[in-house]
């Protein structure tokens, strides 16, 4: 049977392990953490932060580990949908999607699952211990280097095929280099981002609300107020982010966290922070700038090669695309094989397939990036137009909810973001804005 080697054994490592293992591979996860903890760990210092799973994500989690929404449900995480998800833009409530759901649970519980399923798999090994190179011989991915955690030693585990599911800060590209081939072209975007979440316990204080969402006004004001986030999650907890760049990013002190949640328009956030004990502390984490590697631009790739999950793109994690990545290249994936691709082969059209999902989910967030005094390009062609376009649209999505409907389609990645370029979809926003203009007090 042939092998593939995974390297990382997170989101995205998991969701590909699934995928070859649904074609008949064997498959070994190298994972510097192993599989069999559970809760916080190293490998994953974002695990803390409040993480949304996108609704094309579940969908696509359901593809892989069928049952697991429930599994979660059963374990204490939260499904809301419609009225129980509170979206706001800059304090102004969305009209609600009655069919939008979204399921309120930490990372850690999320990714528990998924690893627990996975290590039950009979045709699935677990290496721990850490990759730190390739072998490449007659053009094709033989090796992977492996270094045991607290020893110097380096085997190789012999492969087929491997799969970097190493995340943001892949090494990929040197070891690569280190073999003599190209290294792919780079995006970055700088951010200068900084996430704080903080639990809360929960009680009967915001009766029908799962989710809660807040947007600060698009472009102009992004600069005064927070993005913010909450949800209910496992534990009888609320799971509360504050999001905000360069100078404004949060720091650790509950204090500052309170008061921010206060100062937020959206009400639910003020709820929270006024009647509800802080759980723990607060937990931070920076993210410096956005990042795309182009590995569909690559003439020359070693046979045998895939790349997952955030090891091709990391985004600014703010619009929760980076799950729903992961699940979604692992259908790349499965799509490749089942066509009969040849597993030693340079797999250019594994890459063409994944880059339809990256350019989706980096035309959403780097808009709205670029909106930030603070964030310099690169500006793509007709910027200027499309950020007008988008202030448009989501001035629209507050009242019509259609428009809100078809907006949240490309955010929760069930639409590539050309839906919203449609006439129609001008037609109904272009209705919606006279509308509010008729309306006294708007
Ligand atoms: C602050 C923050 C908030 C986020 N919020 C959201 C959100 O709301 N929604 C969302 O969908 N996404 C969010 N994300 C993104 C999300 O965390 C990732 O997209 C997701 O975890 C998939 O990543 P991954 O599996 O590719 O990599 P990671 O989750 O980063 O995992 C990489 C894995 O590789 C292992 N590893 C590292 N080096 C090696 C090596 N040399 N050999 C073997 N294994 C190795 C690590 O131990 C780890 O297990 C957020 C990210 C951040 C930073």
């Amino acid at each position: 049977m042939p092998h593939v080697v995974v390297l990382g054994g997170s989101i995205a490592g998991l969701a590909a392990t699934r995928a070859l293992r649904g074609q008949g591979l064997a498959v070994t996860v190298v994972e510097p953490d192993g599989l069999a903890t559970t809760g916080a760990r190293g490998g994953v210092p974002q695990g803390g932060q409040l993480h949304a799973l996108l609704d094309m994500g579940r969908t696509q989690a359901e593809r892989w580990f069928p049952g697991l929404s429930k599994d979660l449900v059963a374990d204490g995480a939260v499904l809301g949908s419609g009225d129980e998800i509170r979206l706001y833009e800059n304090g102004t409530r969305k009209v609600s999607v009655p069919g939008n759901e979204l399921i309120g649970v930490s990372r850690t519980l999320l990714e528990d699952h998924i690893r627990r399923r996975t290590v039950l798999d009979d045709g699935v090994s677990v290496r721990v211990g850490r990759a730190c190179g390739l072998d490449i011989r007659g053009g094709r991915v033989t090796g992977v280097r492996v270094r045991t955690a607290g020893s110097a030693e380096v085997a190789v585990v012999p492969c087929d095929a491997v799969v970097d599911a190493t995340g943001r800060s892949s090494r990929l590209p040197s070891w690569l280099a280190a073999e003599g081939w190209p290294e792919p072209p780079a995006d970055r975007m700088r951010i200068d981002l900084g996430y704080a979440t903080a639990r809360f316990r929960r009680g009967g204080e915001l009766p029908g609300v799962t989710v809660a969402h807040q947007l600060p006004a698009a472009a102009g004001a992004a600069e005064q107020s927070d993005t913010g986030a909450m949800a209910a999650v496992e534990g009888d907890q609320w799971m509360a982010v504050i999001v905000a760049y360069a100078e404004r990013r949060p720091s650790r002190d509950p204090a500052e966290f309170l008061r921010r949640m206060r100062e937020m328009e959206a009400g639910p956030f003020g709820v929270v922070a006024d009647r509800c004990a802080m759980i723990g502390e607060v937990e931070t984490y920076g993210m410096a700038h956005s990042l795309r590697r182009n590995w569909w631009a690559l003439d020359r790739l070693p046979g045998g090669l895939f790349v997952a999950g955030d090891a091709v793109a990391s985004f600014n994690p703010v619009y929760g695309q980076g799950m729903t990545s992961a699940f979604l290249h692992a259908s790349c994936l499965a799509a490749h094989l089942r066509k009969g691709a040849d597993l030693h082969a340079p797999a250019h059209a594994y890459f063409r397939h994944v880059r339809v999902v990256v350019d989706a989910a980096w035309e959403v967030s780097t808009l709205s990036d670029l909106a930030q005094p603070h964030v310099t390009g690169p500006y793509p062609r007709g910027y200027r137009m499309a950020r007008r376009m988008a202030d448009w649209m989501a001035r629209a999505s507050t009242t019509d909810a259609w428009v809100n409907e078809r907006f949240l389609d490309v955010v929760n990645m069930r639409r590539r973001p050309a839906a919203l370029r449609t006439p129609e979809f001008w037609w109904r926003v272009a209705a919606a804005l006279r509308a509010q203009a008729a309306q006294p007090g708007r």
